[in-house]
């Protein structure tokens, strides 16, 4: 059992526990800040793959070094090592009553990996929120922040990547009738309130279902 402080921010939001949820968008959408906001308000862990993979280059690890030039470049590390990172977080306990995935999936084999992973646990998605934001506003945004790895060829490569390889997600979860669409180019709490309201929607599916 959870301990009861641990439930009750979910039990104050009126979004039970148990939610599993992942953030959909592009680079630069503000998936981060949302997920924080849903960590806090859901009371499951947030992942942030991008998060976990800047750790791991930044302490020099093997993983760390290995990735280290992919994510300068703005391409995607292997779906098989994201896999490993991804199975090996998902085990840990305060994953068990759910989480908020920002960063991943971001391939149809690793939203396909993700599925075997939740079933083999007798878990499924509650649902995928999609952040959608015009691309000349997340450039913009990207090169305001001023991130190292923000240069605009960079920028303009992730968005490239994203287009590519992680927007078939969007069709594919469409179909799964998990998709919720958030416009995310206004004020951050708004933005918030539209993801909080897209979940009590499907906590409401779900719950006559
Ligand atoms: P993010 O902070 O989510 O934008 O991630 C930063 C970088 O980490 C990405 O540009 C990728 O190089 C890498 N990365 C993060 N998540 C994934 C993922 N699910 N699959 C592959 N690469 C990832």
């Amino acid at each position: 059992m959870a301990g009861a402080a641990e439930a009750a921010p979910a039990a104050r939001g009126g979004i039970g526990i148990g939610v599993r949820v992942v953030l959909l968008g592009p680079p630069n959408a503000g998936k981060g800040t949302q997920a924080v906001m849903l960590r806090e308000r859901l009371g499951v862990p947030c992942i942030s793959t991008g998060d976990m993979l800047r750790r791991e280059s930044e302490s020099g690890t093997p993983l760390g070094l290995r990735v280290k030039g992919i994510m300068d470049s703005g391409e995607l590390v292997d779906d098989a090592t994201m896999a490993e990172v991804v199975h090996e977080r998902l085990r840990q306990p305060d994953a068990a009553h759910g989480f908020v995935l920002d960063g991943y999936p971001r391939t149809l084999a690793q939203a396909e990996t993700l599925e075997e992973i939740l079933a083999a646990a007798g878990q499924r998605l509650d649902a995928v929120l999609l952040v959608k934001v015009p691309e000349e506003e997340l450039v913009r945004r990207a090169l305001a922040r001023g991130r190292s790895d923000d240069r605009e060829e960079v920028v303009r490569e992730r968005l490239r990547v994203y287009r590519e390889k992680t927007e078939p997600l969007i069709g594919y979860y469409r179909g799964l009738g998990l998709l919720r669409e958030v416009v995310g180019d206004r004020p951050v709490e708004e933005v918030g309130r539209a993801l909080l309201a897209a979940l009590e929607g499907s906590a409401a599916e779900v719950t006559q279902s």
